[in-house]
């Protein structure tokens, strides 16, 4: 063999460890109360999404995604652990969420994405909202984070009860209504935090973290204080959408998508990082036109119908993921299986992890891993997915002084032909409600509850 192919043929070979060994980056941009109706390509006539559009073009667009909870704080604990939420006790029946005056947070012996990468040195930040605790030792520098900017719970907390009723206050929303902190890192830095510029500073602060750190693997976590209300945009959104003020909200939230993908692709990290988009839960109905639409799906936050808890899941990965449209069940807690997979890191053994592994849909397509999705309300399960049917235990309307009501049998809905859960099948499908019976007395067998964190107050 002459000189020149060798040489190629050993620079070919030498290049594909090299290859192989770079990490992607992954971004998660995890949206507040959004709605599976609020985005262009989900269906929503009036609210323009043109940078979300092109990344669901160029990526996939997941239909059938769910959040792992109806409400924030459990569904959140569940992202970043891939675990149910009443596994780590990140849920309750009494408390559905952290707020100003708990004690309690994500405990330490859950193993978050964050930490899992550390252990393959991603550089690593998280940006708004948190609300899995806000004492020093729950924050998230001290879950796997090496940086936090950011309102560490819901934007409508720390009301300043004397200024105007809450739902007024949410409505005709004032920044100084709301007394909420902005940290960095562990350090409250504004207070109340100037809500109108938090997305813009959200946004820079997550291109400021890609710029510094794009020669080594990076995890953004950016957690948007919006669209929760009380609803506030900057300057150039304000009155920009013909949906009103909340659609100027989602139109900035697609601003700052548009502003980290061209980030990415000036500094030429687009094809080896992972970006997913998607929300925590879905609209909160109760604050009328100032909430988001769950457009066909039944309900929306709070509530265990589809509304509360399927959520507009894109991700985007130029050059490696192949772009469709994906009909596949999946879940915000196989971001976590799939990133650590992805970097090489350990998916931990030693506890039950629920997310699932979505390589292969990523980068081949087809259907995913996921059969079953549970719905739990607090700690208690309402309804379960198997394939197209969900079999309801229990339903509740979302917030109100309503009472549950059991159901035995369970109601039923074939989700593929009935996603707005009308028409109940129950009586028709004996066989299917066995099947979903068996899946409930696997998951019951094998359930190990978490201590409850969310229902400890911090003593006066
Ligand atoms: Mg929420």
């Amino acid at each position: 063999m002459n000189l020149l192919p060798r040489v190629l043929i050993l620079m070919i070979l030498g290049s594909i460890p090299l290859f192989a060994a770079k990490s992607p980056n992954f971004v998660v941009i995890f949206c507040d109360d959004l709605g599976y109706g609020d985005l262009g390509c989900f269906g929503h006539p009036t609210i323009q999404t043109p940078n979300l559009d092109r990344m669901a073009a160029q990526g996939i667009k997941f239909t059938q995604f769910y959040a792992a909870a109806p409400v924030c704080t459990p569904s959140r604990a569940a992202l970043l652990t891939g675990r149910l939420p009443v596994r780590s006790g990140m849920c309750s029946d009494k408390r559905r969420v952290l707020f100003p005056d708990s004690a309690g947070g994500l405990p330490q012996r859950e193993i978050t994405l964050a930490e899992g990468l550390k252990t393959k040195g991603y550089a690593t930040a998280a940006i708004g909202k948190w609300h899995l605790g806000h004492k020093t030792q729950y924050l998230p520098t001290n879950n796997g984070f090496d940086t936090y900017f950011g309102i560490p719970y819901s934007n409508d907390m720390d009301r300043i009860a004397s200024a105007t009723k809450y739902r007024e206050a949410c409505k005709n929303a004032k920044i100084e209504y709301f007394n909420v902190p902005l940290l960095r890192d562990t350090k409250e830095i504004e207070r109340p935090a100037d809500q109108t510029t938090i997305t813009r500073r959200y946004t820079e602060e997550a291109i400021r973290f890609i710029q510094t750190n794009k020669n080594n693997p990076f995890f953004v976590y950016l957690a948007h204080s919006m669209p929760h209300v009380p609803l506030f945009r900057d300057k150039p959104f304000v009155g920009v959408s013909k949906r009103g003020i909340y659609g100027d909200v989602i139109e900035e939230i697609d601003w700052s998508v548009g502003q980290i993908l061209k980030t990415l692709q000036d500094e030429g990290l687009a094809e080896n990082t992972l970006v997913w988009f998607t929300s925590d839960n879905g609209p909160w109905l109760i604050f009328e036109t100032h909430g988001g639409s769950a457009g066909l799906l039944r309900d929306g936050k709070g509530s265990t119908w589809e509304g509360g808890m399927r959520e507009p899941g894109i991700a985007w990965w130029p050059g490696r993921i192949k772009p469709h449209t994906n009909h596949s069940i999946a879940s915000t807690m196989d971001i976590y299986t799939t990133c650590l997979t992805l970097a090489g890191a350990k998916v931990p053994e030693d506890r039950v992890v629920d997310g699932m592994d979505l390589t292969s849909v990523l980068l081949k397509g087809g259907k995913g891993p996921r059969e079953a999705m549970f719905f739990y309300r607090g700690e208690q399960l309402y309804a379960v997915r198997k394939g197209p049917w969900k079999a309801h235990y229990i339903t509740r309307a979302a917030y109100g002084r309503s009472q549950p009501e059991k159901h035995d049998p369970p109601v039923l809905y074939h989700l593929d032909h009935d996603p707005a859960e009308k028409h109940d099948l129950a009586k028709e499908n004996p066989v299917v409600l066995a099947e979903i019976a068996k899946v409930v007395k696997e998951h019951n067998a094998k359930l190990v509850r978490g201590k409850n964190q969310l229902n400890t107050l911090i003593q006066k």
